[in-house]
């Protein structure tokens, strides 16, 4: 069985990274499964332990830093998050494609560490700087001091888009969504051609 490819989609808070996932992890001919990172930030309305997050407190988390469970790391608006490299591993190893969806600096630190023949880079742009100011303002449940930390953060992140294999355009979720499924199956099919040398 030929081991599954990582695929990391990263994009500034607000882009829209979540629908578009459920979106690509609804193509189940992709056979794409999907990474649970472990977080210390509260659980927001609807959100499910197991699904959404592994949802911890901050001793745990430290505790998986230094038992070096995780493939990266990092804070982000005064909480942390990390891949898991349980997780991880064990669907690649089962042969699966396997997406992370995760920050940029986190996803550097990815992009130093798997071969890159094992991965696909994707980074989600809005169609505009205010577009997304406003998308963030009107989801937003939290209060004004955070959501301008996220606004910043946003900026600063879209300057990291360069490093990523591919930059596609959220301008409609449909669109972009069809946009990464042509991605993936491509790169899917190069690679079980390749593997199959
Ligand atoms: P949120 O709090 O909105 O769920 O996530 C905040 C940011 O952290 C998002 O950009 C999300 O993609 C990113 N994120 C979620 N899980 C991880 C992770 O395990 N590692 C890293 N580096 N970023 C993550």
């Amino acid at each position: 069985m030929n081991k599954g490819l990582l695929v990391i989609l990263s994009g500034p808070s607000g882009v829209g990274k979540g629908t578009v996932r459920e979106s690509i992890m609804a193509h189940r001919e992709l056979n794409l499964a999907y990474s649970v990172s472990m977080t210390t930030r509260p659980m927001r309305p609807g959100e499910v332990e197991g699904r959404d997050y592994y949802f911890v407190d901050d001793a745990t988390f430290k505790k998986a830093v230094k038992d070096k469970l995780f493939l990266e790391h990092t804070s982000f608006v005064k909480h942390n998050y990390g891949t898991l490299k349980s997780e991880v591993f064990s669907l690649l190893e089962q042969g699966k494609n396997v997406l992370l969806e995760i920050e940029v600096n986190g996803a550097h630190q990815v992009m130093n560490e798997i071969n890159r023949d094992d991965l696909l880079t994707i980074f989600l742009l809005p169609p505009s700087y205010d577009e997304l100011e406003n998308r963030i303002r009107h989801r937003s449940t939290e209060p004004e001091p955070v959501i301008e930390k996220r606004l910043a953060k946003a900026k600063l992140e879209m300057e990291m888009a360069r490093g990523y294999n591919y930059q596609v355009v959220n301008d409609d979720v449909t669109r972009v969504s069809q946009e990464i499924v042509s991605i993936l199956q491509k790169a899917f099919q190069e690679r079980a051609t390749l593997t199959t040398l």
